[in-house]
């Protein structure tokens, strides 16, 4: 066994670090070929202990190899690799801070940006909205990378895994890449079946009721496989 493979670090064992790297460049690769972004836009997050894996700013994710592990602690600051982390830091970093996620999910899915500049939530079209914790709102617009939009997104995503970015594009987060992956799965969807059951010309689509919501959300905790 090689000694950096024993090395143990502030920033937890090398095997968690390289396998979290692995998840989280294959969750950013899943975004683009799901369509859920074009190009190297949005962004993924993965923390491990007290260190933070994130996309590296502007870099295509089929061009991530092992060794372009990009690290940065609670406060942003870089701990591991040389390129410029995600331009979204301040975004993930907030949710951290208030949150017990271990992953966060940024994109600009087609749907969900189109839903961000009509409405100020999502509305009740569909019962997994529970899923996301409720009615999914939308945060105010702020420039990207911004320390405003990061405080715009906290203060939407108050009880909820989810939001959208006024103009922009998705948030979720998760314990675990592939919930929050999952999540921003979801919440495209459903932005996308708001959009078509609305344009349907003189028919307005009906809407749960909270009571109906929080009746699925019960039932959502048993959902799937006892373990
Ligand atoms: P990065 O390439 O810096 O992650 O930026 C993409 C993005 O979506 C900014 O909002
Ligand atoms: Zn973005």
């Amino acid at each position: 066994m090689s000694e950096q493979r024993n090395h143990r670090t502030d920033h937890g064992d090398h095997g968690d670090v390289s396998a979290a790297w692995e998840a989280l460049v294959a969750t950013a690769r899943r975004t683009v070929t799901d369509g859920l972004v074009v190009g190297t836009s949005g962004n993924v997050s993965v923390r491990v202990g007290d260190l933070v894996l994130v996309t590296p700013s502007g870099v295509p994710y089929d061009r991530l190899t092992p060794d372009d592990v990009t690290g940065v602690d609670l406060d942003g600051r870089q701990v591991l690799g040389t390129l410029v982390p995600t331009s979204e830091l301040p975004l993930h970093l907030a949710v951290y801070e208030t949150t017990d996620a271990t992953a966060v999910v940024h994109t600009h899915a087609v749907h969900a940006t189109a839903v961000s500049t009509l409405v100020e939530e999502l509305p009740l079209v569909h019962y997994m909205a529970a899923a996301l914790g409720g009615p999914v709102r939308v945060a105010p617009y702020a420039t990207y990378g911004s320390a405003e939009l990061a405080r715009n997104a906290l203060r939407a995503l108050d009880g909820r895994t989810g939001c959208l970015l006024r103009n922009h594009g998705t948030l979720t987060h998760g314990t675990g890449l592939d919930q929050a992956y999952d999540r921003t799965a979801q919440l495209e969807w459903m932005c996308r079946l708001w959009l078509t059951a609305s344009s349907v010309p003189h028919l307005t689509p009906t809407l749960l009721t909270p009571d109906q919501l929080t009746e699925a959300t019960e039932k959502l905790r048993d959902y799937g496989q006892r373990a």
